[in-house]
C-alpha cells in the first residue's frame, strides 16, 4: 500500500540524541514546549481575485496570533506529493516538517479557511502532557454515532515523536488521487454517518481509523470540546456582537470561540455548500473581530465588523509605556498567569 516515505521506527531515540548534542535548538524554550503552527494553499492562484484576498487576511492573522504567543508559522504552497494533492497535502507536510525541525515539539495544523478569533487564549498544553494528537470534536460522536463530523481536521497538534509518524502512515493509504480515493471514498461513506457520496477526505479517513483500530491509538489522542480549537463558524459569526458586550477575549469557548472555522465555505476554488457572499461577509466580520483585538494596542478599531476601515479608540494622551502595560496581550497574560 501507499507509504508516505522510507518507514523510521527509532525517531524517539534519534531525535532524542539530536536534542542532546544541538543545546543552542531546545524542544522546550522557557520551560514552554516550541510550536510550530502550519498553513497553506494551492500552489495556484484563486479562481476568482477576492479569494486570494481573504487567504491574504487568514495568513495576517495566524500571523498576529503566533506573533503574540511565541509560536513559529511555516506557509506552505507546494505539493510535496502529487498524489496527496488538496486536504490530504498536510500529511506529507507534516510528515516532513516533524523529520526536519527535531527542535519542535508540537506542530499544529491549521486550514487557511480557520482565523484566530481570540487572540489572548493560549492551548493548555500541560494538559496535552500524555497526548500526541489534540483534535476538536466528541467523543460519542466518534464512537456511538460514528459520525463523519465527529472530529475536525481544519485544526489539530500532533506531538513531534515516533508515534505520530506511525499515525501519519497509517492514515494515509486512502489519500492517492485517482481510483485509490474514490473507491476509499465508498468504504467512508459506508460506514460514517451522514457522510455524503465522493472520494475519501482526510477527516473521513482518521475518524474511520480511530473508530476501527481504536485501541492501537485512543490512550495517545485528545478529544478536545472544552474550547474551540475549532469552531464551526455557522454558529459563531451572528454572535460576535453579543460576545463583545458580555464577554472578552481570552475564554477561547462558545463566549468568545478560539478559532472560527468556514467549513464548506470555498471563496478561492468552486463549489462551496454556501454562497459564496455569505461566507465573505462571515470571513469579513471574523477577520475584523480579531483584528480589533490587535488594533486595540494602537489605538485603533474597525468602524463595524464588515468595514475594512479603522478609527481611533484612543488619543495620545498618556505616556506610551503606560499604554503598553495595559494593552499589551502579553502583558495582561503574565499578569493573568
Ligand atoms: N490546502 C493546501 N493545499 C492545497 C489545498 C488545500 O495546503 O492544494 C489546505 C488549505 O489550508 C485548506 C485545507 O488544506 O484550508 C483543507 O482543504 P480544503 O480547503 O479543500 O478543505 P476545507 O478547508 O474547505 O475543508
Ligand atoms: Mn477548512
Amino acid at each position: 500500500t501507499f507509504s508516505l516515505g522510507p518507514r523510521n521506527s527509532t525517531w524517539n531515540k534519534d531525535r532524542k540524541v539530536w536534542l542532546r548534542k544541538n543545546p543552542q535548538f531546545p524542544n522546550y524554550v522557557n520551560g514552554r514546549p516550541r510550536i510550530l503552527l502550519v498553513t497553506g494553499s494551492r500552489p495556484n492562484p484563486c479562481d476568482n481575485a477576492v479569494g486570494d484576498h481573504y487567504l491574504l487576511k487568514a495568513v495576517k492573522n495566524k500571523i498576529d496570533y503566533c506573533r503574540i504567543h511565541g509560536i513559529e508559522i511555516v506557509y506552505n504552497m507546494a505539493h510535496l506529493d502529487k498524489e496527496m494533492a488538496g486536504y490530504w497535502a498536510k500529511l506529507p507536510l507534516i510528515r516532513r516538517l516533524m523529520l526536519s525541525h527535531p527542535e519542535v515539539e508540537w506542530i499544529w495544523w491549521m486550514d487557511s479557511d480557520a482565523l484566530f478569533t481570540d487572540m489572548v487564549f493560549e492551548i493548555p498544553l500541560t494538559k496535552y502532557k500524555d497526548y500526541n494528537l489534540v483534535i476538536h470534536g466528541y467523543q460519542d460522536l466518534l464512537f456511538e454515532q460514528k459520525s463523519w463530523i465527529a472530529l475536525n481536521t481544519g485544526s489539530f497538534l500532533f506531538r513531534n515523536c515516533q508515534w505520530s509518524l506511525d499515525l501519519l502512515e497509517a492514515w494515509a493509504p486512502m489519500g492517492p488521487k485517482g481510483p485509490i480515493r474514490d473507491e476509499a471514498g465508498k468504504i467512508l461513506t459506508a460506514n460514517l454517518k451522514g457522510r455524503p457520496a465522493f472520494e475519501a477526505d482526510d477527516q473521513s479517513a482518521l475518524i474511520y481509523l480511530l473508530i476501527t483500530q481504536k485501541d492501537q491509538w485512543m490512550n495517545r489522542v485528545f478529544v478536545e470540546n472544552s474550547y474551540y480549537l475549532h469552531g464551526f463558524w455557522e454558529g459563531l459569526v451572528d454572535r460576535y456582537e453579543e460576545m463583545i458586550e458580555k464577554y472578552h477575549p481570552g475564554l477561547g469557548d462558545e463566549r468568545w470561540p478560539f478559532v472560527t472555522h468556514f467549513v464548506g465555505c470555498k471563496p478561492c476554488g468552486s463549489y462551496g455548500d454556501y454562497p459564496v457572499e455569505r461566507c465573505l461577509k462571515n470571513m469579513e466580520r471574523a477577520f475584523n473581530f480579531a483584528d480589533n483585538q490587535i488594533l486595540n494596542l494602537y489605538g485603533f478599531r474597525h468602524r463595524g465588523l464588515v468595514s475594512p476601515n479603522i478609527k481611533i479608540i484612543r488619543n495620545e494622551t498618556v505616556p506610551p509605556l503606560v499604554i503598553v502595560d495595559q494593552f499589551d496581550i502579553r502583558h495582561s497574560m503574565r499578569q493573568g498567569s
